[in-house]
């Protein structure tokens, strides 16, 4: 599981900055990306990430720094003769405000965009890869984040107790790695189970959009490798501009994480 920020500034842009997007890869060519920011194609443009090969867009809610950029990213990618359908995962007000911007800028695409409504489906079984789960935030808008979890772990071959074991490598060692059990031409059985480890647990991805209690992710931190979280404010600040904006400051999304014992959080 890879992935990488396109931008993590709130609001407005900064030099170094953009506003929010990531892209998380799904396989060897196919990658998704969560909130589309205004310049977020700009972005993708320094990456290895083709618009091509994109299947699917998650935004968290319609706050403009989010999603400002979708318009011109779907655009971008009819203009370069895209035909695959395009999911894109939100709440409602996401799909008026695209068919708002197609219709009065007289868009044609020459691909389809599935649309989800995010307020409609708590599991999300879209994607071959990861299973997505959402959890509903608190802000000034429905908003939500998108856990990600691998449907699959690779099993990995014990090369070490093979060799010493005398198992000669070849096509018996897919096989045993597949999970099938086999015979050596000698006429021994070789089990499958008594070769491949033990496999890892499935990573867990949480992308959360704006939010101002940290805690309503409680549950889908449960087992979850790496929390993204907005910390749009310092504590100081927070205390400042007070709970109208609805955001989180650093210091709650850092305790939050401490209290769920998460490994990672960004
Ligand atoms: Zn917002």
């Amino acid at each position: 599981m890879e992935f990488q920020f396109l931008g993590t500034s709130a609001g407005t842009p900064t030099r170094a900055r953009n506003v929010t997007g990531l892209a998380l890869r799904t396989g060897a060519r196919s990658w998704v990306l969560v909130d589309c920011g205004e310049g977020t194609q700009h972005r993708i443009l320094r990456t290895g990430y083709s618009l091509m090969s994109l299947t699917a867009v998650f935004i968290t809610h319609i706050h403009g720094d989010h999603c400002y950029g979708l318009p011109g990213l779907l655009a971008s990618a009819g203009l370069l003769n895209r035909t695959a359908p395009l999911l894109v995962v939100g709440p409602p007000s996401v799909r008026r405000f695209v068919n708002a911007v197609r219709e009065t800028t007289e868009l044609a695409l020459p691909y389809a965009i599935d649309f989800i409504d995010v307020e409609e489906a708590m599991d999300i079984d879209a994607l071959p890869e990861l299973a997505v789960r959402t959890t509903e935030l608190s802000h000034r808008v429905p908003t939500f984040a998108y856990s990600f979890t691998e449907k699959q772990v690779e099993r990995r071959l014990d090369i070490d107790k093979l060799r010493r074991d005398g198992i000669p490598s070849g096509p018996g060692w897919g096989q045993l790695q597949a999970g099938q059990d086999i015979v050596l031409p000698d006429g021994k059985p070789v089990c499958s189970a008594d070769y491949v480890q033990q496999p890892r647990k499935p990573r867990k991805l949480i992308v959360a959009g704006d939010n101002d209690t940290p805690s309503l992710l409680a549950d889908a931190a449960a087992g979850a490798d790496v929390l993204v979280h907005e910390a749009t404010y310092t504590e100081a600040i927070l205390d400042k501009v007070g709970p109208a904006p609805m955001h989180s400051s650093a210091k709650r999304v850092a305790d939050f994480a401490r209290e769920v014992q998460l490994q990672t959080w960004c």
